[in-house]
């Protein structure tokens, strides 16, 4: 039986007269998989339920923060007695050194941290302070990561190995291009060729130790020690964008799961636990350089917030649990496991990347180590597959190139039934 989602219709409407395209954040409208979005109502534990009462087994989990799943009693208790003495003061906190002394616990490369309110904060600031730091300009990322909707990293790949950027949005001034150097994701041949061109003037590399912005695609052997050598080589700093990946695939985050330290680290998303977050920390000496110890200036109004240190606060304790990590994995596997042998056995051309609780079935029959090779997934199907996984009550992340998230909240019952609504949708494609 077809759901209706005939609620959720009207109210995107009203919201299309208020705001862009309805949405505030252009993902959520749904257009990759050419639908209207569906409004949430409200969450519990792996579950979450539509204006029209549809009930969905959820794999977006706030697109990474909800490690713990919806409304999890810690959280929402935590982030409630803390409102209750006051949601903002513009004055520091305890509650703040709480959550910074368990992220440097945590995260041995980090000596200090400053929170912030997004990713695309952390990562804006983590550049700076890399800039003022080694006094250059150029900073190197790679194709199909994506670390936030700052100017300097709204860049594409110009044409050819180790030439300079385009812009990626209009608005993004043509000359901000010629600072942000783009190669392919796990490709050291063409970023030592960048060195050797412009490695002089190189600040950073900026990279997602594990991209999770072009489906789920881990780094190949060799690819985060190649660029800690390099960049230690040149004298550049190694960022690791740890957005979606800090705490999500190891307590101790990617760099902890493949062993390399980055000279600073962005985070965001699980470490404010559903709560607006971000966070940018490394060496001391590098820290020094922050406001207001130093001369990079960098501030927030909301920085720091109670509520939303609360929640990350709580998170973190929760994963810090024995176990926590252990459980997420083997829910992973068997959800790979399972969507695998269902691929398999309907004969779809398919592959899926994992890592941790990040699972990607991507509609290709080829291995996807880059971009070019993600972007080579039968797309359309993809939005087939998501309407039918939907109308059986399976929530995905709204596009190809984006991974499902599995939280502590999905239970074992809850992974056999995604795998068998997976079963039915790839046979109806
Ligand atoms: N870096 C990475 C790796 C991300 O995944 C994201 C968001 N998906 C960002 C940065 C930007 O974070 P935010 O949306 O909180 O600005």
């Amino acid at each position: 039986m077809e759901r209706s989602y005939e609620r959720s219709a009207s109210y995107f409407e009203e919201a299309q007269k208020v705001i862009p395209g309805g949405v505030n954040s252009p993902v959520r409208a749904f257009k990759s998989v050419d639908m209207s979005p569906v409004y949430i109502e409200r969450g519990e534990g792996s579950r979450v339920y539509d204006a029209d009462g549809n009930e969905y087994i959820d794999y977006i989990c706030s697109w990474g923060p909800l490690i713990l799943g919806h409304a999890h009693p810690d959280v929402v208790q935590e982030v409630q007695s803390t409102a209750e003495r006051g949601t903002s003061f513009g004055a520091p906190t305890t509650i703040e050194t709480d959550l910074a002394r368990l992220v440097t616990e945590a995260i041995p490369a980090m000596d200090s941290v400053r929170m912030v309110n997004s990713g695309t904060e952390a990562t804006m600031s983590a550049l700076r302070l890399a800039r003022a730091y080694t006094k250059r300009n150029k900073i190197l990322k790679f194709e199909g990561c994506y670390h936030g909707h700052s100017d300097s990293l709204l860049i594409k790949a110009g044409s050819g190995v180790a030439t300079l950027g385009l812009p990626d949005s209009p608005g993004v001034p043509e000359n901000t291009g010629q600072h942000t150097l783009t190669v392919p994701y796990n490709d050291m041949d063409s970023a030592r060729l960048a060195f050797q061109k412009f490695g002089h003037d190189i600040a950073a590399v900026i990279v997602e130790p594990v991209a999770g912005n072009m489906g789920v695609v881990p780094p190949e052997a060799g690819f985060l020690e190649g660029l800690r050598q390099l960049t230690s080589d040149y004298g550049s700093l190694l960022i690791f964008d740890e957005v979606m990946t800090g705490f999500r695939v190891d307590y101790h985050c990617a760099q902890g799961l493949y062993d390399v330290s980055p000279d600073l680290t962005t985070l965001g998303k699980v470490i404010g636990g559903g709560l607006p977050v971000g966070a940018y920390g490394g060496r001391q000496e590098i820290m020094d350089l922050v406001a207001p110890v130093g001369p990079v200036y960098q501030a927030g109004t909301l920085s720091g917030n109670p509520l939303a240190m609360a929640a990350g606060y709580a998170t973190l304790r929760e994963m810090k649990k024995p176990g926590s990590y252990e459980q997420l994995e083997q829910r992973a596997v068997r959800l790979e496991e399972g969507l695998r042998q269902n691929a398999d056995e309907v004969g779809i051309p398919s592959h899926i990347n994992r890592v941790g609780s990040m699972v990607c079935l991507f509609f290709t029959g080829e291995k996807v180590v880059s971009y070019e090779q993600a972007k080579k997934s039968d797309t359309e199907r993809f939005a087939r597959y998501f309407k039918e996984m939907m109308n059986q009550g399976i929530s995905l992340p709204p596009s190809q190139f984006e991974g499902m998230f599995v939280s502590k909240a999905h239970t074992p019952e809850d992974i056999e039934r995604t795998i068998e609504a997976s079963r039915t949708a790839l046979r109806k494609l």
